[in-house]
């Protein structure tokens, strides 16, 4: 089997999905699906959240077998490392913080492991802005990544810092949420 590898690219971009609108995380799965069809080699490391039964993950379990038949797709391989959310559930700030460093170090690794073309962290800049981890991690992990790999990046507010030093920003702005009117959350929309 010929070895997977994107090889159709010159530069490796850093792209932040920001904002208080709905469809940061969904927007870095829909380039790594986009990205899986490139012959992509992708990781997600997800921070904060676990979302174990989320339409994603079976999408992705049934993406990972077409793809150990086949040269002609990628790969996604998804880790759930954070604790869920740090405002409510019963994990201490001890127990989100050492999952976040874990990602972390994680990240670290990867970045600069030769193994990925696209590595996404999603929600990262959450964790950064509940003080899990530092901005400087952050900038850290970016002046790492290898030259030709692109690295994602979600979660609500983005530091003018992190803005800056992106190639590829987009802030969603919620104009409206059913949540407003009180309506609960949906399957295959937010889960
Ligand atoms: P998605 O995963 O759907 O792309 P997201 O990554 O942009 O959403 P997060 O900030 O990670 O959003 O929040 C996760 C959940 O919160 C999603 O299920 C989303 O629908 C919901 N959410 C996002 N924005 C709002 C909002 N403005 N009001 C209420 N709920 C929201
Ligand atoms: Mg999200």
């Amino acid at each position: 089997m010929a070895e997977k590898q994107a090889n159709n690219y010159k530069k490796g971009l850093t792209l932040v999905f920001t904002g208080e609108g709905k469809g940061k995380t969904t927007a870095a799965f829909g380039l790594a699906l986009r990205a899986f069809g490139r012959r992509f080699r992708v990781l997600i490391l997800q921070f904060i959240k676990g979302g174990r039964d989320s339409g994603e993950l079976y999408a992705l379990q049934k993406l990972s077998e077409i793809s150990e038949t086949t040269d002609n797709f990628g790969y996604i391989e998804i880790r759930q490392l954070g604790e869920g959310f740090t405002k409510k559930g019963s994990k201490t700030e001890d127990e989100h913080k050492k999952a976040a460093i874990n990602a972390l170090n994680q990240a670290m690794k990867e970045v600069t492991s030769g193994n990925w073309d696209m590595v996404i962290l999603d929600e990262i800049l959450y964790a950064a802005k509940f003080g899990l981890l530092s901005e400087d991690d952050i900038f850290s992990l970016i002046d790492r990544k290898t030259e030709n790999i692109h690295l994602v990046l979600t979660g609500r507010n983005a530091s003018e810092a992190i803005i800056n030093k992106a190639d590829l920003v987009s802030d969603i702005k919620c104009v409206k949420h059913p949540f407003e009117n009180g309506i609960a959350a949906q399957a295959g929309i937010e889960f």
